[in-house]
């Protein structure tokens, strides 16, 4: 008999992590949606996985807390067994402005969600599927973004920043890892349909920068949710320590 995959997602509760935790229930995997504040979006995504006969559990914990993660990786290990692939996904972003404006307290937010949280998720999942600590190996996929590569001027250099620390930790932690049976890998999305935009205070942002995305649309949440599912699968096998742009071009 095969033994059920297990993926956590963390931010599964919305946007890119919910289409993503969608597919991975398709293709068998038993799912846990990690989700910060919003239960009602977990719980609803939850109940319509469930539906389909795919195992599903969702965990509220807040990834940039060191004992939130220790709780949420033993909750999974309990009730869905050893974790197969981490994707790290849940981000934020604050207001756009300039520099002069941010504060450190800001920043100090941006970098603990963005960075310090898929140190920490990694970290746990390194300990339980590296070979070199009797694991079985495993994937991980980072969700950086094209801000990485743009730097985000006079909307959120903040963000951008906390996204170019993730291409440096995917390369880095897969090289760390690379004899000891895991991959690492990030996606790097340009402009995709979510609520994410209206945190940062233009929930119209796409329609604004569509015209200069060669493929004239922002992308949807499904179609990162394909790339991240391609990089966890076995199809990707001899990839580790690369970066895939979905941004229509741009
Ligand atoms: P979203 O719709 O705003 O959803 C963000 C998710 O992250 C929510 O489920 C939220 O939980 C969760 N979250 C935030 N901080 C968390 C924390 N500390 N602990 C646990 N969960 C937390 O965002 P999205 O657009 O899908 O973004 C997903 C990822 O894609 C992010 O890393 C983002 O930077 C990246 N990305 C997005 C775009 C884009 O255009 N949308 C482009 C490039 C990269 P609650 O539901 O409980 O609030």
């Amino acid at each position: 008999m095969m033994t059920e995959k297990v993926v956590l997602i963390t931010g599964a509760g919305r946007g890119i992590g919910a289409a993503t935790a969608k597919l991975f229930a398709e293709k068998g995997y038993a799912v846990c949606i990690n989700y910060k504040a919003n239960s009602k979006a977990a719980n609803l995504l939850a109940d319509e996985i469930s539906a389909t006969g795919a195992k599903c559990i969702t965990v509220q914990a807040d990834v940039s807390q060191e004992d939130d993660v220790k709780r949420l990786f033993s909750i999974i290990e309990q009730e869905l067994g050893a974790i197969s692939v981490l994707v790290n996904n849940a981000g934020i972003l604050h207001q756009q402005t300039r520099l002069e404006e941010m504060t450190a307290e800001r920043i100090n937010t941006i970098l603990i969600n963005n960075v310090t949280s898929y140190f920490l998720c990694s970290r746990e999942a390194v300990k339980r599927m590296s070979t070199r600590h009797g694991g079985k190996g495993g994937v991980i996929v980072n969700v950086s973004s094209g801000a990485a590569r743009t730097g985000s001027p006079n909307e959120y250099i903040d963000y951008a920043a906390s996204k170019g620390a993730i291409d440096t930790l995917t390369k880095g932690l897969s090289l760390e890892v690379a004899a000891e049976g895991i991959r690492v890998n990030c996606v790097r999305p340009g402009l995709i349909y979510t609520d994410m935009h209206a945190d940062g205070g233009e929930p119209e942002r796409i329609a604004r920068l569509k015209s200069k995305i060669p493929l004239q649309r922002g992308g949807q949440p499904a179609e990162v949710a394909e790339a991240i599912y391609w990089l966890a699968s076995d199809k990707s096998s001899f990839s580790t320590g690369n970066y895939l742009d979905l941004s229509g071009g741009l």
